[in-house]
């Protein structure tokens, strides 16, 4: 049988057009994208799309258009063999953490794509991510997908989704994996990198998860953060979790308010996840004495996780457990491969 392969077109540079009135890159309807690439027609697997309508630019993304997502590949599911997302670049690496905790059993490849330059200009790197995206969502052995992942392939390079991070607004190179090695290499050929690749062994059919709790905070500690600053966000209303961006190896401030703080909070039961700045590495409190107190009072290890899979994974974990022992078991493992432990 045909494969075939869905595009959901969230919106992103990828489909925008200059607005001859405001000169603003604004969002356009998927049938231009088709008219741009014609190449779309010549592949040896039926393609078809969904389009948003209206398209969001990526700063506009929340949890619950991630719902609206993981619903149309429910829904589609069985009819597709593999999933391509276009999507804004600026916030790409949130949906693919995010929808790699709200996919369950995923067995065909959902890779997300988008571009810097839209796809109507002469230099843009639009056709080529999208083209190679289809090829990898497509790519089966023994009627297998190669890559059951939800993945990010950008500028020659697929990356497991919960592992990116956007580091370039401006070279085509946009996107990076410092903890987690490509699952493939595109030059002349795809080169798939087997051994990095998750294949799930669980038996049991596709689901997705349609809830995600907002209730998470992200504070970027740095040199001279002030006591209202840290206290204001620790007590803002309805915070259930905390992401703590601390330095190196998970390291902050010693100073005793600073501490007693992050004490209260904990002891008021919010989940506080330390993951470090940098964009390599791992949080390691028991390195330094700036990381022990951390540990001491009940902060959690966020490993090497990127801020972009705390952030939804805190938020996926708030609206589908019962408890908060349940979280932070489940925090302190990999659920989608997305930290090294
Ligand atoms: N602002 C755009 C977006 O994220 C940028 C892009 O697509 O690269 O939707």
């Amino acid at each position: 049988m045909e494969r075939k392969i869905l595009i959901i077109y969230t919106g992103g540079t990828i489909g925008m057009l200059n607005d001859p009135d405001s000169n603003l890159l604004i969002p356009f309807d998927f049938e231009n994208i088709s008219k741009n690439v014609p190449e779309l027609r010549k592949f040896d697997f039926q393609v078809r799309s969904i389009s948003f309508s209206p398209a969001v630019d990526s700063s506009m993304m929340d949890p619950d258009i991630w719902v609206t997502l993981v619903q149309l590949i429910e829904e589609n599911y069985n009819e597709y063999d593999g999933f391509v997302i276009l999507h804004g670049t600026d916030t790409m690496a949130y949906t693919a953490s995010a929808l790699s905790f709200m996919l369950h059993n995923l067995q065909k490849p959902v890779i997300l794509t988008g571009s810097q330059l839209p796809l109507g200009t002469i230099r843009t790197d639009g056709k080529e991510n999208l083209l190679t995206a289809l090829e990898i969502a497509a790519a089966q052995k023994n009627k297998q997908a190669l890559v059951p992942e939800v993945c990010i392939y950008f500028q020659a390079k697929l990356f497991r989704g919960n592992r990116t991070t956007k580091f370039n607004a401006e070279h085509f190179r946009a996107f990076r994996s410092d903890n987690y090695p490509p699952l493939a290499e595109v030059g002349i050929h795809i080169k798939f990198n087997y051994p990095y690749i998750r294949y799930t062994t669980l038996s049991g059919n596709f689901w997705a998860a349609k809830r995600m709790d907002t209730s998470v905070a992200l504070l970027k500690i740095f040199p001279g953060i002030s006591q209202p600053v840290l206290e204001s966000l620790l007590q803002a209303p309805g915070i259930k979790a905390v992401v703590l961006e601390t330095y190196g190896s998970g390291n902050a401030p010693t100073h005793k308010w600073f501490l007693d703080a992050l004490k209260k909070a904990v002891d008021r039961g919010i989940i506080i996840l330390n993951v470090t700045q940098c964009l390599a590495g791992s949080v390691e409190m028991w390195r330094y004495e700036t990381g022990i107190h951390m540990l001491e009072i009940g902060i959690i290890s966020g490993h090497d996780i990127t801020t972009e899979a705390a952030v939804t994974k805190l938020m996926y974990l708030l609206a589908n457990c019962n408890s908060n022992e349940e979280i932070k078991a489940s925090l302190n493992k990999s659920l989608k491969g997305e930290i090294n432990i």
